[in-house]
């Protein structure tokens, strides 16, 4: 599979920016491309892949979240299965592209009556994805996925959500000035 095959997959979206009540205020690849002095690489190429959405931008995070997943794999000593590893970062960028909003109170939390949103119970959050579906997605064996993978993938998630956290603080501040 290609990298440009693997970012359709992923079906990109190019905005999620949460501010709370205030609503969701527009994030232009200027105000990204500004913010780049204030970023690590990696969180410049998260907030591109995020906020700009060039096929480029995807491509561009894919690549350094399979770097941070072969830093992974050698700092723990998992197992060296090169396409394991690879399809961990896909999983990686789907959930950080993906952050799962509840589809039908778009993760306001309440329904058009202004009360608790019954489906995903006022959590604002759309449920997490099957195994069996992140298991396709990352073009792995189901069992293997499960057992070993998985564990691995949300590592390399909780990398990706700490660079995360850097630019959402710093495309804040940028707003905010
Ligand atoms: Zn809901």
């Amino acid at each position: 599979m290609s990298r440009s095959e693997i970012m359709t997959r992923l079906n990109v979206k190019n905005v999620r920016f949460d501010v709370g009540s205030g609503g969701i205020p527009v994030i232009t690849p200027e105000l990204v491309a500004g913010a780049c002095a204030y970023m690590s690489r990696g969180a410049y190429t998260l907030a591109r892949a995020i906020h700009c959405g060039e096929a480029s931008d995807g491509i561009a995070l894919l690549k350094e979240a399979e770097k941070l997943s072969y830093g992974l794999a050698r700092d723990n000593g998992w197992n060296y299965n090169e396409k394991a590893i690879k399809g961990i970062a896909v999983i990686a960028c789907f959930l950080i592209m993906n952050p799962g909003r509840c589809k039908w109170c778009k993760g306001t939390k309440f329904n058009t009556h202004a009360k608790q949103c019954q489906a995903c119970n006022g959590t604002g959050q759309a449920k997490d994805p099957s195994l069996r579906k992140l298991a396709e997605i990352a073009d792995m064996d189901n069992e293997n996925y499960r057992k070993r993978w998985h564990p691995r993938a949300m590592r390399l998630l909780a990398e990706l959500q700490i660079l995360m956290c850097e630019v959402d603080r710093v495309l804040k501040r940028q707003l905010d000035a």
